[in-house]
């Protein structure tokens, strides 16, 4: 017998797990958009409308904040600052397109679950990605094989492995099949796809995408990495994966191993390129995962969930980026707990974070610095009388539970 949870369950799971990460309903973002971005976002479900609701949602939030700002800045007589927008991050479900569909899989057979951190550059975004992945499908039973994951590098690196790929196929243009001879035109890099054992052995043979990456997409790619070995998920690179019209900067999959499971395959990325390219906003960066389920013989109900937004009492503001790591581990307690918590992975300063908590209106604040993280412990400070207590890591669920 499989562990398999009853099919209708899957999403309200999957978003209820997703919400301990902090991952809001696409929808609730409704209310702070502009009225012709709103339909945009609940109506058609899309994981690039969702994110280009997100880059408009942030702009007015900064603004908005600014705004504020510059008016409490204007009573004191000082000098405004210019005041970041925190990252959001959203779930949402969809139908997936062909080319987000897993390798062989019919896109019309399965439905998609996705989560997208909109505004965090650093390689943390990645991993609360993976993480979430992670733990929905060990929630659902699913087994997984391994985590793959390969890395295109920004547009430059992209640009530089292209032209060096086409012309290597170009020298090796009469070794080429007939299967890929004539896409190879118009798009060299798609040869990549090809499951042609020649066509394989040719692009084996070629340059290496991994090779052409800037100094810092290279940075980027082993701070991830080397922050999944310390989460303990084992990886193997694959530098085919990489191929993708949308230039993603990361890609990963995770294959499951049980092939009669509801779930057939989990990936996802950074897209910071695919972004720019849609919102016009050259800062814009998104991580985005996705879960791919059966969705043949479903019923309806299958497909709804509740979208109405769980409040949490609490923020959780990290300080560096061994307590964001760290955070992971307090966040897998908090959720075995039952206890939500607000947090944003984007911001390695106080302030934005605690204007954010402030904008929440959350009564508990836990923060956790270098310090706090080495002693595998928190602040928790009560945000009205601001006294605060330090609380061990390990008694954190029931201290949380008690106040
Ligand atoms: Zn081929």
């Amino acid at each position: 017998m499989s562990t398999q949870p009853l099919p209708s369950s899957f999403i309200k799971k999957a978003s209820d797990i997703a919400s301990f990460y902090g991952f809001r309903h696409a929808q609730s973002l409704d209310r702070e958009l502009p009225k012709e971005s709103r339909l945009a976002i609940s109506g058609s479900r899309d994981a690039d409308r969702v994110a280009e609701a997100c880059v408009t949602c942030m702009v007015s939030r900064s603004q908005k904040a600014t705004a504020a700002a510059a008016a409490v800045a204007a009573e004191k007589n000082e000098k405004p600052q210019q005041t970041r927008a925190q990252d959001a991050m959203l779930c949402y479900f969809t139908n997936p397109t062909p080319s987000e569909a897993p390798h062989g899989i019919n896109p019309r057979d399965v439905a998609e679950f996705g989560v997208s951190i909109v505004g965090s550059s650093g390689s943390i975004g990645e991993i609360v990605a993976l993480k979430t992945l992670f733990s929905i499908l060990a929630d659902s039973g699913a087994r997984v094989r391994g985590v793959r994951i390969g890395s295109g590098g920004d547009r430059d690196s992209q640009m530089r492995f292209s032209r060096e790929l086409s012309a290597y196929l170009k020298k090796r243009s009469a070794d080429i099949p007939d299967c890929c001879s004539k896409s190879m035109a118009q798009d060299p890099l798609s040869m990549m796809r090809c499951p042609g054992e020649v066509c394989s052995k040719i692009i084996d043979e070629g340059p290496r995408a991994m090779g052409f990456l800037s100094e810092k997409s290279r940075s980027h790619f082993r701070e991830v990495l080397e922050y999944l070995e310390r989460a303990g998920m084992t990886y193997e690179l694959d530098e085919r994966l990489v191929h993708d019209p949308r230039m993603p900067r990361v890609l990963f999959s995770l294959d499951i191993e049980n092939e009669d499971h509801l779930i057939v395959g989990a990936r996802g990325g950074r897209y910071d390129d695919h972004l720019r390219k849609l919102s016009g906003r050259k800062d814009a960066t998104v991580v985005r995962a996705s879960v791919f389920f059966k969705k043949k013989g479903l019923e309806r109900s299958a497909f709804t969930y509740d979208d109405r937004e769980k409040r949490a009492k609490i923020y959780f503001v990290k300080l560096g980026l061994e307590a964001s790591l760290k955070s992971l581990t307090v966040l897998d307690s908090l959720r075995k707990a039952r206890i939500p918590v607000y947090q944003s992975f984007s911001a390695d300063k106080l302030g934005p974070q605690l204007s954010e908590a402030e904008r929440l209106k959350v009564p508990y604040l836990i923060i956790m610095g270098q310090r706090e993280a080495m002693q595998d412990a928190v602040i928790v400070r009560r945000v009205e009388t601001r006294s605060q207590q330090m609380v061990r890591l390990i008694d954190l669920p029931l201290y949380l539970k008690a106040v």
